[in-house]
């Protein structure tokens, strides 16, 4: 298929964000937390003379700490709560039939994109936060219950593969009283900046190890950050919810191109997929589902081709093996861990009995679409998804 290297938000300019992040960490008031994406942990030994795939994740999580965070934190404890939100969510629409196919939401530059151009598919987009978003909103209302802080005197970094993911943490709809959910979004560009500003030899650094709870996670979780990954994460719960199926890794779902369709059987019902990266082939995709040429359950779209790997914000690499060495990076960390199935995440389910009745869960990890067609020159009209309601 076709695809651009480009940032799918390519009219905003990135914002550099180093500064307010050193600021926060300089400032004895606050207590600043750390997350990290998938993606990273296969690329940020390159800046560093690792080959492309090596996981650093023990050298991050000690660069982090020389950095003075306060709590280093692993993205992939909030993409196990988003297998477990969008499973169950996709095994609730399988059983009535209604919105399908799903659509994957973790990805905002795809997000916006359906936002845009096409707003008709809103509710059929999850309506998951992604995993960053989570991860903000139920830290911050944990966190500082549990240390009795103000929202404001914690502060939420993100490290990311994206450019996207700081549009995304600027979203209205991810703030309360104004005050954002993550509060800065680092590239893993910028922080190989801040290492090397910091002085700190990556390469013969000591492996350190994340802080709990939300540090653990399972191989499910890891493996998101590559295109197919988020399908085989969901499919590894939610098969095991329907038939009571332990672990079976979905190889056919690895992707070796920009377009994946494939067929699942769960407990004798047929299941078509379709995971799809780049937003050329993307548009491609939805316009046959549309005309009623092509019908599937569950739709994977990442906005990059390959997915998080090849993000924007991401170690340049001239060479498609670079991409599919990060890729081979996070299938092997996944057979690494001790668990891979994100239902099998002792913590999560700590926190779910502790943390998240129905209601909280609501509140804390699913949101809105809104129709931000342009209808003429700047002005946006924004609708309730799918129909044309002003809101
Ligand atoms: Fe960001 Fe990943 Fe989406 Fe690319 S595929 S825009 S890196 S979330």
């Amino acid at each position: 298929g076709q695809c651009i290297k480009a940032c799918p938000v390519g009219a905003l300019t990135p914002k550099y964000q180093i500064n307010d992040v050193w600021n926060a960490i300089h400032d004895k008031l606050k207590t600043v937390v750390v997350q990290i994406a998938p993606a990273v942990r296969v690329a940020l030994g390159e800046y560093f003379g690792f080959e492309p795939g090596t996981v650093t994740t023990g050298q991050i999580v000690s660069a982090l700490r020389m950095m003075g965070f306060n709590k280093v934190y692993d993205t992939c404890f909030a993409a196990d709560l988003t297998v477990i939100e969008e499973g169950n969510e996709f095994l609730k629409r399988l059983e009535k039939g209604d919105n399908l196919p799903q659509f994957t939401s973790c990805c905002p530059g795809w997000v916006k994109f359906a936002e845009q151009y096409y707003p008709d598919m809103l509710p059929n987009i999850s309506s998951c936060r992604s995993p960053q978003q989570m991860f903000g909103s139920l830290c911050k209302d944990k966190l500082t219950k549990e240390a009795n802080i103000k929202r404001e005197d914690l502060v939420v970094v993100s490290i990311m593969p994206c450019t996207a993911k700081k549009y995304e943490a600027n979203r209205e709809e991810f703030r309360v009283n104004g005050n954002k959910d993550v509060d800065f979004v680092l590239t893993t560009q910028e922080l190989a900046l801040m290492i090397k500003e910091r002085g700190i030899e990556f390469s013969s650094l000591e492996p350190g190890s994340f802080d709990m709870p939300f540090g653990f996670k399972s191989g499910a979780s890891v493996i998101f950050g590559t295109s197919g990954g988020v399908s085989e994460a969901v499919l590894r719960y939610a098969v095991d919810k329907v038939t009571n199926n332990s672990f079976t890794d979905y190889k056919q779902l690895r992707v070796d191109s920009n377009l994946k369709i494939t067929e699942v059987n769960v407990g004798g019902k047929v299941l078509r997929l379709a995971i799809v990266s780049g937003l050329g082939n993307t548009r491609k995709l939805i316009d046959k589902i549309r005309r009623g040429e092509e019908y599937f359950d569950l739709v994977e779209v990442m906005a990059c081709c390959g997915g998080c790997v090849n993000g924007g914000g991401q170690p340049v690499t001239d060479s498609s093996n670079g991409v599919k060495a990060r890729a081979k990076g996070l299938y092997d960390n996944d057979v690494m861990l001790q668990v891979h199935s994100s239902q099998e995440n002792p913590y999560l389910q700590k926190v779910y009995d502790a943390d998240l009745d129905e209601h909280k869960a609501h509140e804390l990890l699913h949101t809105v679409y809104k129709n931000r067609k342009r209808i003429s020159g700047e002005d946006i009209m924004i609708t309730e998804a799918g129909t044309d309601k002003k809101l």
